[in-house]
């Protein structure tokens, strides 16, 4: 009987489809470390992991028996994806399924941005009745620029353009048309950020991702704009980012990932106008059981694949 290791929390109901009605043995210790993970992998023919476990070359190269690694999520940056084809592992995730519970939290920290919700909320924690202090903006008639606009990137154009915005994009790689985003305008990155209010970045993390929101991108942005972070740490150089606001440039930014998570001693998380949440994008219980159940199916698949493939005698 194939077995499956659960190294991250899933929901209870992608463990019972990872069952597969009692033909596959499924084994969660989803608070493993990393030591333990390398010790085990070894017994196991599927392993299912969030962002928390990292996939890394070695323990690929200690899992003699695995045949399918589920990302019960978006965003492959956590697994080693080369190693795995180099084993013949397929890797398999779930693309879209949180793009909503993202899209959702991007937009309520843009609002919560302009309208300077936490901070007024310290104000008030600290006995404080500040009105005339917390006079914000609104997101109507403002310009956001959405770098990426993959499955969450249009679901958050979708939602911005209810709040009367006016929606710029840059993505040269786009794959879908843009029949159900009626408005949005295409521009080349420097346009985007020279004109936008609010840029919100939904690209995945890659080598030639990595910094995209560097010193020359803060220094392009307009004086005053937001900048909003859903998608991985290290599209946004910190160190840039914490100069840019610390010199007035950047009016605030709301940050839901980071280079090091967690961001233990970070300098942003001391400013005012920095919103910070722990990589909470797709923690919603819809976009979790969603992911769940849809990983799920895909390691079953995979594995019942395989096996057929191992008993026609190929890997
Ligand atoms: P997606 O693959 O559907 O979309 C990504 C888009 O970025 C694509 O349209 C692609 O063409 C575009 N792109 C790639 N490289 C680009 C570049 N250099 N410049 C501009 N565009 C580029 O992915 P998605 O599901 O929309 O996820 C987007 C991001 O959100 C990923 O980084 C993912 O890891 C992250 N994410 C975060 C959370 C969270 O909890 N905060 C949850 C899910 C996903």
């Amino acid at each position: 009987m194939p077995r499956v290791l659960v190294a991250d929390p899933i929901s209870a109901e992608g463990i019972e489809i990872l069952r597969d009605g009692g033909r596959v043995e499924v084994v969660v210790a989803d608070a493993i470390s990393a030591p333990d993970l390398l010790d085990a992998i070894g017994g196991f023919d599927g392993l299912v992991v969030r962002s928390r476990t990292k996939v890394t070359r070695e323990v690929i190269a200690r899992a003699d028996r695995l045949r399918v690694v589920g990302r019960s999520g978006v965003g492959l940056d956590n697994i080693d994806v080369a190693a795995a084809a180099e084993r013949g592992v397929a890797v398999v995730y779930a693309p879209g399924a949180s793009a909503v519970s993202v899209a959702e939290l991007a937009i309520g920290l843009m609002l919560a941005l302009v309208r300077r919700v936490a901070e007024a909320d310290r104000s008030m924690r600290a006995g404080k009745w500040e009105r005339a202090q917390f006079v914000g903006e609104e997101l109507s008639g403002k310009t956001l620029g959405i770098i990426g606009l993959g499955n969450i990137g249009r679901e958050v154009a979708k939602r911005a353009a209810a709040f009367g915005m006016r929606i710029l994009f840059f993505d040269p790689l786009r794959a879908r048309s843009l029949e159900d985003l009626a408005g949005v305008e295409e521009t080349d990155l420097a346009g985007l950020l020279e004109s936008s209010d609010i840029v919100s970045v939904h690209v995945p993390l890659r080598d030639e991702t990595r910094h995209l929101i560097g010193p020359q991108a803060l220094a392009r942005m307009r004086a005053g704009a937001y900048l909003v972070n859903t998608a991985r740490g290290g599209l946004v150089d910190e160190m840039a980012l914490l100069d840019a606001i610390r010199a007035g440039r950047i009016a605030g930014a709301a940050l839901d990932v980071f280079e090091a998570e967690p961001p233990v001693g970070s300098a942003l998380l001391a400013e005012p106008r920095v919103i910070a949440t722990p990589h909470i994008g797709a923690s919603t219980r819809e976009a979790q059981e969603r992911v769940g159940r849809e990983v799920a199916r895909q390691v079953v698949r995979a594995l019942a694949t395989s096996i057929q493939h191992t008993r026609n005698g190929g890997r």
